[in-house]
């Protein structure tokens, strides 16, 4: 399935999807309810998906599933490819992210080879989160180089603006905002490196890794608000690289643990 699957999606040739999150809630993702009947050689897939970034497109879907009985020992990933038989979805309109394609997934009856059973049956839930945290720090890099462009161009602007005379990088108001967005970004920026060395050497900082992800999106929030701010009308307007990342900030919060589920995972992590 390795060799069938992954060279043509790092090629670019394929595109392939993750789907984990249910109409009935992302965050706990120990409850989902998307069923994978055993029967003969097939699983026989029921149920549906959300949110699911590249749902319209993908040709493979890394799909959660409940092969077992509650909670997160009962769960599994399973390959399902674009075209089998009950399969089917429906587009969503969003705020930002328009790069990328956002769909609901229903499943309805579909039936999947058991060789399409990614690891061992019941054990999905630890995969979903060895995942988690890669895509934790991508998006945290992210955040960062967004929350760079918004420092730049807030800059560039206060330099050139004037106004009662000076400007704008003269008024002290707007040069503590720089000031401070300097500030997030370098400490965010310095955690991130940290901890990609510390994953490097083998370990699994899951409590930092989380939390180092709401510090990101809480900066990525920041400047990007006092970025506009510094701006005035022209970060607000189309064509600023401000106004587009400004679209990305919410979906950055939300998407891939939210900040409050976040803080929650840390939390119990440190054992408290
Ligand atoms: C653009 C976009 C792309 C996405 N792409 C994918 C994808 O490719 N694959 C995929 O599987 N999912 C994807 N998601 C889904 C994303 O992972 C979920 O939106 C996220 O996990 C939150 O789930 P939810 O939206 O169902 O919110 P819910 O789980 O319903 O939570 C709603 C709110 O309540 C808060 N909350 C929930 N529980 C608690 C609690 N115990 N304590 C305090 N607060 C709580 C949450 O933080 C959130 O703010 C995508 C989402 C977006 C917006």
């Amino acid at each position: 399935m390795k060799a069938r699957v992954i060279p043509p999606v790092l090629a670019g040739e394929k595109i392939s999807a993750l789907a984990i999150t249910e109409p009935s809630g992302g965050s706990d993702v120990a409850a989902l309810t998307t069923t994978a009947r055993r029967d003969g050689d097939d699983y026989v897939v029921n149920g549906s998906k959300t949110y699911i970034t590249s749902g319209l497109r993908a040709d493979f879907y890394t799909v959660a599933v409940r092969t077992g009985g509650e909670g997160a020992g009962g769960i599994s990933l399973l390959l399902i490819e674009r075209d089998r038989e009950g399969f089917t979805r429906t587009p969503l309109k969003k705020q930002g992210w328009w790069a990328s394609d956002t769909a609901t997934l229903y499943f309805d009856q579909v039936r999947v080879p058991v060789e399409n059973l990614i690891g061992a049956e019941n054990q999905g839930f630890a995969g979903i989160m060895r995942n988690f945290n890669s895509e934790r720090i991508g998006m945290t890099a992210g955040a960062v180089g967004f929350s760079r462009v918004c420092l730049e161009d807030a800059i560039a602007w206060a330099r050139e603006r004037k106004t009662f005379g000076k400007r704008l990088a003269d008024h002290q108001v707007i040069r503590h905002k720089l000031a401070d967005m300097y500030k997030r970004i370098s400490t965010t920026q310095a955690w991130l490196e940290t901890l990609a060395w510390r994953i490097q050497q083998g370990e699994q900082p899951i409590a930092e890794i989380a939390l180092l992800k709401v510090q990101a999106t809480e900066t990525l929030e920041y400047c990007a608000r006092e970025a506009m701010q510094v701006m005035g009308g022209a970060g607000y307007m189309r064509g600023s690289r401000v106004e587009r990342i400004y679209r990305e900030v919410r979906v950055n919060a939300i998407g891939g643990g939210s900040e409050e589920i976040m803080r929650d995972l840390a939390a119990r992590q440190m054992g408290i």
